[in-house]
């Protein structure tokens, strides 16, 4: 309960890695426990490939996708329970977990402009919360590096790609988009590669982040350790 005398109260918690590690789920459960609000940067940048997809601009062409950022208007919820995206006021939950927004989403995250519109709008959400007098989550890839370096606590969650890719492919399959576990691994290979490779801001461990390994934890193994650390944060 956010308040009490034993737990952590207007923290800033920052969780980044790769894809299929666990961090969405982690970061949820964490923040509902803490009653944090909880920011899903991932969703935003899924949001600015679906809107360039739908509005035919080359997701590929960068100097096209930096000359549109500016016009995706997007709302990003933070119920941890319900967080909810939208784009020009429509629910996009679904439309961004596609495998086409998938494929698309590593060449728009690599825009330098559209990086600069998603910190500043990232930046903003945190600083509301902060002024409403309540913790925040925030999950992505460049959060402890770029978005939040002096966040109250950084954590780097990692598991191998084989634990990684079984797990996306079974949130996959129970969510009804295929769930293939061989097709999964490439894809996330790719978006690996492509996100730790980037010039701007690529996936790497921020200085001071705390790394937790989760091939062989469970899920409530891996939220316990994360609560565990929150609770520490003086
Ligand atoms: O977390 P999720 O898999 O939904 O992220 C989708 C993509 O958004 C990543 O592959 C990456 O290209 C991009 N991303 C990013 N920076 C973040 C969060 C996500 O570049 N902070």
């Amino acid at each position: 309960m956010p308040g009490s005398s034993e737990q952590p109260r207007h923290h800033v918690i920052a969780i980044d890695g790769p894809s299929g590690s666990g961090k969405s789920s982690v970061s949820k459960a964490a923040a509902s426990t803490f009653g944090f609000r909880y920011l899903d940067t991932g969703a935003m940048y899924r949001a600015v490939a679906l809107w360039m997809s739908e509005h035919g601009v080359d997701v590929n062409d960068a100097e096209a996708v930096a000359a549109n950022v500016e016009n995706v208007v997007l709302a990003s919820g933070t119920d941890p329970l319900n967080p909810g995206i939208f784009v020009d006021g429509r629910d996009v939950e679904a439309a961004i977990r596609t495998a086409e927004v998938t494929s698309a989403v590593s060449a728009v995250s690599a825009v330098p402009a559209v990086r600069t519109a998603m910190v500043a709008r990232q930046r903003a959400e945190v600083e509301e919360a902060v002024a409403a007098g309540t913790g925040i989550v925030v999950e992505g890839r460049d959060i402890g590096t770029t978005v939040l370096p002096n966040a109250d606590l950084k954590v780097f969650l990692t598991a191998d790609q084989e634990a990684r890719a079984a797990r996306r492919a079974a949130q996959d399959e129970a969510e009804g988009r295929g769930g293939e576990v061989e097709a999964t691994a490439e894809s996330l290979a790719a978006r690996d590669a492509a996100d730790s490779s980037r010039k701007a801001s690529p996936l790497t461990k921020a200085d001071g982040a705390i790394e937790i390994d989760a091939t062989f934890l469970s899920f409530p193994e891996v939220v316990a350790q994360v609560e565990s650390l929150i609770r520490g944060v003086q």
